[in-house]
C-alpha cells in the first residue's frame, strides 16, 4: 500500500520509503556525473563523462546546452544499467550544478538560441563596469548579496538577448526562456512540463533579491529583461515534477548549486558549520542560518539549501586557484608527475625555507578582490630546492583558505569549532595537517568525499521520506580522519606574517609604482 506525506506546499507526496536508490545528478564545469547512493550514503554506481570547453575568443567561455543534456542522460542511463537498477527502485532524483551559467531557450521548442555562456566567461566585464559606474554596486550588495561581477547570470542574460539575432523581441513576446543548468534539466526531465529553479541557484543570477526570495524587478529592468523568461523559484528539498526518461515515473525533487549541495552533504545544517572545497579552486562555505549576514570582509551573502521549506544562508568565500596551483607545477612546470606525488614532496623538507608563492594567477579573489594581481614567489635564496618549492605551493592552499576563515570568523562572530573538508586536494594529508596548525582548527575529512552529489541526493531523499530527517542524514556522516593543530601560537603568528608580506608583493605588482617609472 502507497502512503503519504505532506509536503512544504500542503500537497500529499506518495513516500518512497521502501525505494532502493536515490540518483545524484552532478552536472559539474567540466564533466556530468550520476551517483546512484544507498540508504547510507554509500555509493553504489557512478558514471562520468567530460564534455567540449568552447573557447571562441580569449576570456570566452561556453558549453554547448545539448551536450549539457545528452552527457548528463547517458552517464545516468549507464549508472542504472551498471548495477541494473530499474526505474521503480529509485526513490528519486536530486540535481545538483555548477552555478552561474546561463541557457536560454526556445519555449516552443525546447532549442537553445545559442551556446550556454559558463561562469568562468568575462565577456560581459564592461557591462558591469558601466553598472558600477550607474551607481548600483549598493543595491546589488543590499538586495542580492552579491558584487556586481561578470561570474553572475545577470549580464550573461542580458549579452545574450542583446546579441542573439532576434532574441530581445522573441523574449518580449514571452517565447523565450532562460535558466541555469539545473532549470535546462529539470525542463528537459519533464519534457518542458517544469522551468523551475532553487533557491540557491536563484541567489546566484544577480537577479534575486534574497531577503524577499523574488526576482528583483529594478534588476529586471537595468538588464531589460522580461518576467516571463524566468523560472518559478522553489526551495531545494520538494517534489519540482516527474521523469518519465528512465523506463517509470521518477520524482525529481531536489535541486542546489554545487557548493551550497556540498554544504548539504557535509550536514552543514546549524549556524557555524563550515565547509572548505579543495578542488580547482577553493569555496568555503558557512551556514549563518536565518540571517542574512552582510560582509564587511570581502566575502558574499547566498541562500544555502535547506529542507524544512525554511530560509537558511551562507556566507561564501572564493579563492580562484587552488588545485590548479598543484596542476601548474604538474603540467606546466613538469615538477611533478602527479598531483598526489605533491606530497612525498612536501614531506621531504622539514619546511618551506621562507619561500611563499601566491598563486595569484588570474588575480586574488576573497577577501582581497584584486582582479589584476598576478602570481608571486618571495624569499628565494641559493638553498632553495624543488622540495622547498613544491610546499610552498602546497602551502598557498592552506594560507589562502585561512584568509577566508579570518574573514569569516570576523564578519559572523560565530567561531569555527571544525572545519569539514572535501574536493581532490583534501585527499593530501599534509596540506590538511597545515590547514589545521595555522588556522589553528580541528579538520575533518569524511569517507565520503564525493559531497556535492551527496547533499542533492539527500535533499531529493528527504522530500520524499527516503530519508526521515537530517538527524538520520547525520548518522551517516563518517569521519575518515581528524587533523588537529600542532604548532604553537609563535610559530603561527611568524608563518601568517611571511604569507601577509608576500600578498601584499603580489598586489604591489598590480598597483605599485617605483619613482623612476
Ligand atoms: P574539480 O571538481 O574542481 O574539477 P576536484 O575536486 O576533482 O576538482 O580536485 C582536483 C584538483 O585537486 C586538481 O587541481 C588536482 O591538482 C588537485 N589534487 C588532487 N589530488 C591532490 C593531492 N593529493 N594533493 C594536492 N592536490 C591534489
Amino acid at each position: 500500500m502507497v502512503s503519504y506525506m505532506i509536503d512544504i506546499y500542503g500537497k500529499a507526496v506518495p513516500r518512497m520509503t521502501e525505494k532502493k536508490y536515490i540518483i545524484a545528478m552532478d552536472q559539474g564545469t567540466t564533466s556530468s556525473r550520476a551517483v546512484l547512493f544507498d540508504k547510507n550514503g554509500n555509493i553504489v554506481s557512478m558514471v562520468q563523462k567530460e564534455f567540449r570547453q568552447i573557447f571562441p575568443k580569449p576570456g570566452w567561455v561556453e558549453h554547448d546546452p545539448m551536450e549539457i543534456w545528452s552527457t548528463q542522460m547517458g552517464v545516468t542511463m549507464e549508472a542504472m544499467q551498471r548495477i541494473d537498477a530499474r526505474a521503480e527502485e529509485i526513490a528519486a532524483i536530486g540535481i545538483t550544478n555548477q552555478r552561474e551559467t546561463t541557457v536560454v531557450w526556445d519555449a516552443a521548442t525546447g532549442r537553445p538560441v545559442c551556446n550556454a555562456i559558463v561562469w568562468q566567461c568575462r565577456r560581459t566585464s564592461d557591462m558591469i563596469e558601466k553598472m558600477k559606474a550607474d551607481g548600483l554596486s549598493e543595491y546589488v550588495r543590499e538586495t542580492t548579496g552579491l558584487l556586481p561581477d561578470a561570474y553572475f547570470s545577470a549580464s550573461k542574460l542580458c549579452w545574450i538577448l542583446d546579441n542573439v539575432k532576434g532574441a530581445r523581441e522573441k523574449a518580449e513576446e514571452g517565447r523565450l526562456r532562460f535558466g541555469t543548468v539545473d532549470s535546462w534539466l529539470l525542463w528537459n526531465l519533464t519534457d518542458g512540463a517544469v522551468h523551475a529553479t532553487d533557491m540557491t541557484n536563484a541567489s546566484r543570477t544577480m537577479l534575486f533579491d534574497i531577503r524577499n526570495l523574488c526576482w528583483d524587478k529594478k534588476l529586471l529592468s537595468y538588464f531589460r529583461i522580461p518576467e516571463s523568461m524566468l523560472p518559478q523559484v522553489r526551495p531545494s528539498s520538494c517534489v519540482f515534477g516527474y521523469t518519465g526518461k528512465f523506463g517509470g515515473d521518477i520524482p525529481v525533487c531536489g535541486v542546489a548549486g554545487d557548493q551550497q549541495a556540498a554544504l548539504f552533504g557535509q550536514c552543514g545544517f546549524d549556524p557555524g558549520d563550515v565547509k572548505s572545497t579543495y578542488g580547482t579552486g577553493g569555496f568555503m562555505l558557512m551556514n549563518t542560518g536565518t540571517d542574512a549576514v552582510r560582509s564587511e570582509k570581502g566575502l558574499i551573502t547566498t541562500i544555502a539549501a535547506s529542507s524544512d521549506g525554511s530560509v537558511r544562508y551562507a556566507l561564501e568565500g572564493s579563492v580562484f586557484v587552488a588545485g590548479a596551483a598543484i596542476q601548474w607545477l604538474r603540467d606546466g612546470l613538469r615538477m611533478l608527475r602527479s598531483s598526489k606525488q605533491s606530497e612525498e614532496y612536501c614531506r621531504a623538507v622539514d619546511d618551506s625555507d621562507g619561500v611563499y608563492v601566491v598563486p595569484a594567477f588570474s588575480g586574488l579573489g576573497a577577501p582581497y578582490w584584486e582582479q589584476y594581481a598576478r602570481g608571486t614567489i618571495v624569499g628565494l635564496t641559493r638553498g632553495v630546492t624543488k622540495e622547498h618549492f613544491v610546499r610552498a605551493t602546497v602551502e598557498s592552499l592552506a594560507y589562502q583558505t585561512n584568509d577566508v576563515i579570518k574573514a569569516m570568523k570576523d564578519d559572523s562572530d560565530l567561531s569555527i569549532g571544525s572545519l569539514k573538508v572535501d574536493g581532490g586536494a583534501s585527499a593530501n594529508d599534509f596540506l590538511m595537517q597545515f590547514q589545521s596548525d595555522i588556522s589553528n582548527v580541528n579538520i575533518q575529512r569524511p569517507s565520503c568525499v564525493e559531497t556535492t552529489a551527496l547533499g542533492a541526493a539527500y535533499l531529493a531523499g528527504l522530500a520524499v521520506g527516503y530519508w526521515k530527517d537530517t538527524d538520520e542524514i547525520k548518522r551517516n556522516w563518517r569521519c575518515e580522519r581528524e587533523f588537529t593543530p600542532q604548532i604553537d601560537e609563535k610559530q603561527r603568528k611568524k608563518l601568517l606574517g611571511g604569507w601577509r608580506r608576500a600578498v601584499k608583493c603580489a598586489a604591489f605588482w598590480a598597483n605599485g609604482e617605483c619613482d623612476d617609472e
